[in-house]
Order: C-alpha cells, then sequence, then structure tokens
C-alpha cells in the first residue's frame, strides 16, 4: 500500500459572542483536519492543534516526504517527517503538523487490519470515559462572575462530574469566580482552573493560597510554560496540584519537565505533540516517573476520537482493583463544527462518552459538513 495524496480541510466560523482565554482573544473557531489518501482507495483522518492554516502550510510541506511511503509503517513515516524539518522544527508547527498526519495513518492502519486504533494499541481497558466540562471563558459583553456562575449550573445539571474554568485575567476577580462556581456546583463536584500562562509567579502562588480553600484538583498553566523553574516555585509556593504540557511537544520537551517535577500532572495533546506514535512514549515517560496522564483536547470529533482511542489504550497507573480512571476533556465553547464533521456525534450521555469501536478512529466523515464550514474567503 502507497500514501498518494495528502490534502488539509481548513473549517471556519464567526462567533455569536467573542470569548477569551488569559492568552488569547476568539471571535471565530477555526482548525484544520489532515485527510491521508492511499492508492487503494483508504482514506484517513486527523487533526492539527493550533492555528488552522499555518498547520494546513506544513501539513503540505510535509508531502513532498510523505507520497509513496507506506501508510503501515508509521514508526519510519513519524522519523522520517521529523528529521526532514528537525533543525528547524523540534517542537511548535513542525510537531503538530506532524501529529494531524501520525492520526490520520493511524485511522488508516485500523481500517486496514479492521479494528480501532486501541487494539492496534494494545487492547482496550475501559469502553467509555466520565468527562470533564471545559468552558468559562471572559465573554465579551457578560458580568464574568454571574455568567461564568450560571454556565457551570448547566454543567452540573447535563450530569458532568467536574468542571474547568478559565483564570489568568486578575487575581481578584478571579477568586470571586472561582467562589461564585463552588457556590454554584455545590461541594461535590470536581473544580479545575486554567490559567493559560497568564500569570507571573507571584500572582499564581497567591491566587492558589487564596482558592485552595474551594476544593481545587488541579492549577493548569499557571505560568508560561517555557519556565519550568518558574513551575517548581508555583508548585513549591502554593498547595493546588500543578497541571500543563498542552505547549509541550514530542517526546524531548517532555524529558525536562519529567526530571524536573515541573508538574503533578502531564496534559499532553494527541493532535500536538505528536500523534499516537508519539503519545505512546510520552504515557511511558510520565509512568515511569511516577507522574499522572490527563490528556488536553481542543477540537473536533475527530480530534475527540483520537483521544479516545488513545485514552482506552492507556493502561491503569498504577494497577489496582478500583484503579485510577483518566478523564477526557469535553469543551463546551461554542462551535457549530466541533460534532458536524462526523456522521456521528461523539456527544456525552450524563458527563460520560462512549468509546467508538469501529476500524480505526471509529467515525465517518461528512464531507458536505466539510464544504459547509469551509472559509469563505
Ligand atoms: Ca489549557
Amino acid at each position: 500500500m502507497k500514501i498518494e495524496a495528502i490534502r488539509t480541510h481548513i473549517l471556519d466560523h464567526p462567533l455569536g459572542r467573542a470569548f477569551e482565554s488569559a492568552s488569547m482573544r476568539f471571535d471565530r473557531r477555526q482548525h484544520v483536519l489532515v485527510e491521508v489518501i492511499c492508492e487503494d482507495g483508504t482514506v484517513g483522518w486527523g487533526e492539527c492543534l493550533g492555528p488552522a492554516r499555518p498547520n494546513a502550510a506544513v501539513v503540505a510541506a510535509y508531502a513532498n516526504w510523505l507520497i509513496g511511503m507506506d501508510p503501515l509503517e508509521t514508526e519510519k513515516i513519524w522519523i522520517t517527517l521529523y528529521n526532514a524539518l528537525r533543525d528547524q522544527g523540534q517542537r511548535g508547527l513542525t510537531v503538530t503538523a506532524l501529529s494531524g498526519i501520525d492520526i490520520a495513518l493511524w485511522d488508516i492502519k485500523g481500517k486496514h487490519f479492521g479494528v480501532p486504533v486501541s487494539t492496534l494499541l494494545g487492547g482496550r481497558f475501559r469502553e467509555e470515559l466520565r468527562a470533564y466540562a471545559t468552558g468559562s471563558f471572559r465573554s465579551e459583553g457578560l458580568d464574568r462572575v454571574t455568567a461564568i456562575a450560571e454556565e457551570v449550573a448547566g454543567y452540573r445539571a447535563e450530569g458532568f462530574h467536574a468542571v474547568k474554568i478559565k483564570i489568568g485575567f486578575d487575581v481578584a476577580e478571579d477568586l470571586r469566580v472561582i467562589e461564585a462556581v463552588r457556590d454554584a456546583i455545590g461541594p461535590d463536584m470536581r473544580l479545575m482552573i486554567d490559567a493559560n500562562h497568564g500569570y507571573d509567579v507571584l500572582e499564581a502562588c497567591e491566587l492558589g493560597q487564596r482558592a485552595a480553600r474551594c476544593g481545587i484538583d488541579w492549577f493548569e498553566e499557571p505560568v508560561l510554560p517555557e519556565l519550568l523553574p518558574a513551575y517548581a516555585q508555583v508548585r513549591a509556593g502554593q498547595p493546588i496540584p500543578v497541571a500543563g504540557g498542552e505547549t509541550w511537544h514530542a517526546r524531548w520537551a517532555m524529558q525536562a519537565p519529567l526530571e524536573q517535577r515541573a508538574v503533578d500532572i502531564l496534559q499532553p495533546d494527541i493532535c500536538g505533540t505528536g500523534g499516537f506514535t508519539e503519545m505512546r512514549r510520552i504515557a511511558d515517560m510520565a509512568a515511569l516517573h511516577g507522574i499522572r496522564l490527563v490528556p488536553h483536547v481542543w477540537g473536533t470529533a475527530v480530534q475527540i476520537a483520537a483521544s479516545l482511542q488513545f485514552m482506552a489504550a492507556l493502561p491503569p497507573n498504577p494497577p489496582r482493583r478500583a484503579p485510577i480512571e483518566p478523564i477526557l476533556e469535553f469543551d463546551r465553547t461554542e462551535n457549530p463544527f466541533r460534532q458536524a464533521v462526523v456522521t456521528a456525534p461523539l456527544e456525552h450521555k450524563g458527563g460520560v462518552v462512549a468509546i467508538p469501536d469501529s476500524p480505526g478512529l471509529g467515525i465517518e466523515i461528512d464531507r458536505d459538513a466539510l464544504c459547509r464550514f469551509a472559509p469563505k474567503a
């Protein structure tokens, strides 16, 4: 079998109401899917984390090496493409683009052998995952405290066991939001906070010290991801477990945070850190260091499907009769094409998402939706 062509599909939709994390403003949603086409007509799908057009450009650049290779040789292709741009690459768009290609190749491999990717990865430990709701950005034109309290009460009513909210804007205002959220969700629902690296070390320590009494499971990206000693300072300077890793790409970027124990929870993204091929290595590295792994997920149903297949095959760590089950990040912000790109949406029921068991990623792409959400200009 040989790879004949590679295409990218950019999806675009303007938002009804713009929203912000501490580091980014969203007035539209844009994501990019990757389609790898084989000579025998088999097609595989992947997705890249991050800005759609730059990712699409790097995916197109990889075509030069990819066309003509055997799609089943995922390891060989991964290192060939990585080496092709290594001297100017190593992390960032070179790896996020490679991630989308790698996921598409595993989709092809699963279809070729007639099994889900989770079976190729060594077997399924679980058939469903509890999801946590990600939302609670700062919405333009709304009172942040009231709007977010109302939003998280909705997640509770839908059956989610946990919610992650956005902070990193201003310590005093963020604390008011956290307190209002804890009031709105009650004492039992789990709560996580994500600063999107908006604080400096002193702010992160102050926020963590004062928010801890609200019962917080983890404090995500408190400070800039390049500053590993700052992560260590935040871990030492406040009591909430620190999480991070969505911007650390490929094994080499994970090595220092793991060795230095910069985080309590590592959050690689399968569409950013190198696809299935690299995620397996990173999961092994995290297990080797005794650091908990909770994948980052932010994309369409293709990204959700890839994460589900990977997490189905994630071994319990530590193994025990009632193991710590991985939880699935489930973006609840406005994105009309998130589930529209597949014929059978990967929706939650009472905060639980079933893991598909058909071949490859276990999804069918709706090509009409790709046309409908293609950029207009
Ligand atoms: Ca995050």
